[in-house]
């Protein structure tokens, strides 16, 4: 059994949570390649590393002193290694980022050390070899990430190894021009190492037991999500809900390497289990609730637009001269809208109207604003009769206006347009009557 254990800032913010995190690791030895974050908050007021990093790195581009935020991150690391009492000095480390800094060797830069330097102390906690992610995960000279690259010089560096730490969040050009990943890119890092070593599972540790049914913003106590398809997890976050980077599904994926979410804080509770398929029946219809506000809506109507061909594509082209995306887009007979980003859409609006007027002469257009999608996402809708009655008479019943109804043939979700005022109270109504009321 081998297994890929990422750990995320909350996890690697102090000694103490270093500690939770030694422990884990030795109480499954198939925990043998692990990939930690740069140090997050300690406490909600704190600071992660790694926007230390960005800020410190700024002064530095500006000629500005930037010693004292220098030494606040090393301080961090110091606090972490003198509670684990082990034996390591960063000295050497931290002279030659600060010459890096001065010398501006780019902010990506900065900000991988946050990875580096814990990397580092997790390694000699651990007793693990350390593997610089810089030597294995790479990327193209145009700063693309080359997985096929990267998938083979990670076999041929960890094919020799019981143990190792590598850090997560960067890699770097053929030139050695150190890059990351987006934010929250060390779920990538682990995913990628997953793959590569063909793990049996990519335990994910984070400060969260699992995902949730829907927005604990909205949902107290909302219910955790034991099993998780990789596509309904794509609906989901999608839609707003996040645990995981967005890209960290996509290597494991092409291998069926199921994700384990877990929280650090309380390893013995199940979490969320992500896989590529399940014969696990969900323990509700559903298996999430999402949703965005900020929304607006464009219906055209035009008598016998179904007969007009090319009418569609003309629309949506103008959309495209914009360089506006759309999210949605019911059609009746003679009517079709088409939903977008409000904020997108806004500053183009009226050369869109008149684009459309030009493409198709349109009878009639109409515009709606503040508008939310609310997706409500679940495999087990596929098999049940009924679904869309509860979801719109538990609308009906809170009063709830339905703007837009959307399911796709694959019958794994039903996008509902709403307005902005009423999306955390249909949020709810959905959630009480498949979840609440199923208790
Ligand atoms: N430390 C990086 C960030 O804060 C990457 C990560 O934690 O995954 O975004």
């Amino acid at each position: 059994m081998k297994k890929v254990v990422k750990f995320g800032g909350s996890s690697l913010a102090s000694a103490e949570q270093f500690k939770k995190v030694g422990s884990i690791i030795k109480k499954d030895p198939a925990r043998r390649f692990v990939v930690p974050s740069a140090p997050g908050k300690r406490s909600s007021g704190d600071t992660k590393v790694t926007d230390m990093l960005y800020s410190c790195y700024d002064k530095a581009v500006k000629g500005e002193d930037f010693s004292d935020e220098f030494e606040k991150i090393r301080e961090r690391y110091e606090e972490i290694i003198g509670g684990l009492g082990i034996k390591l000095t960063l000295e050497g480390e931290f002279e030659s980022i600060k010459a890096n800094f001065e010398s501006q060797a780019g902010s990506d830069y900065a900000a991988s050390r946050g990875e580096y330097l814990n990397g580092i102390v997790m390694a000699a906690y651990l007793g693990y070899t350390f593997v610089d992610a810089a030597e294995v995960i790479c990327f193209s000279e145009t700063g693309e990430f080359d997985g096929a690259k990267t998938d083979a010089v990670l076999k041929e560096r960890l094919s020799g190894l019981e143990q190792a730490v590598i850090p997560g969040f960067y890699g770097s050009r053929p030139d050695g021009t150190i890059q990351t990943f987006s934010r929250g890119g060390s779920d990538v890092t682990g995913s990628i190492v997953a793959k590569a070593i063909s793990a049996d599972v990519y335990e994910n540790w984070t400060d969260v037991s699992g995902f949730l049914v829907a927005d604990p913003r909205i949902i107290k106590d909302a219910k955790v999500i034991e099993t998780i398809t990789y596509r309904e997890l794509r609906e989901l976050s999608y839609m707003g809900a996040t645990v995981l980077h967005e890209d960290a599904i996509f290597p494991v994926r092409k291998e069926g390497i199921p994700i384990h979410i877990l929280n650090t804080n309380a390893p013995e509770d199940p979490g969320t289990l992500i896989v590529e398929s399940t014969c696990r029946v969900p323990k509700y219809t559903i298996t999430g609730i999402a949703g965005k506000k900020g929304f607006a809506s464009i219906s055209i109507d035009k008598d016998m637009m179904n007969s007009e061909i090319g009418f569609g594509r003309k629309v949506l082209q103008v959309f495209e001269e914009n360089e506006i995306s759309f999210e949605h887009m019911p059609s009746g007979i003679d009517t079709m809208t088409v939903f977008v980003h409000q904020e997108e859409f806004e500053p183009k609006e009226q050369k869109v109207i008149s684009g459309i007027h030009k493409a198709v002469h349109p009878d009639y257009m109409e515009l709606e604003s503040d508008l939310a999608l609310i997706a409500v996402v679940g495999r087990g809708m596929r098999s049940t009769r009924g679904t869309a009655g509860r979801i719109f008479s538990a609308l009906a019943h809170a009063r709830i206006n339905v703007k837009m109804i959307d399911q796709g043939s694959s019958e794994l979700n039903v996008i509902i347009g709403v307005k902005n005022e009423d999306f955390e109270n249909a949020i709810r109504a959905i959630y009480d009557i498949f979840v609440s009321t199923q208790l």
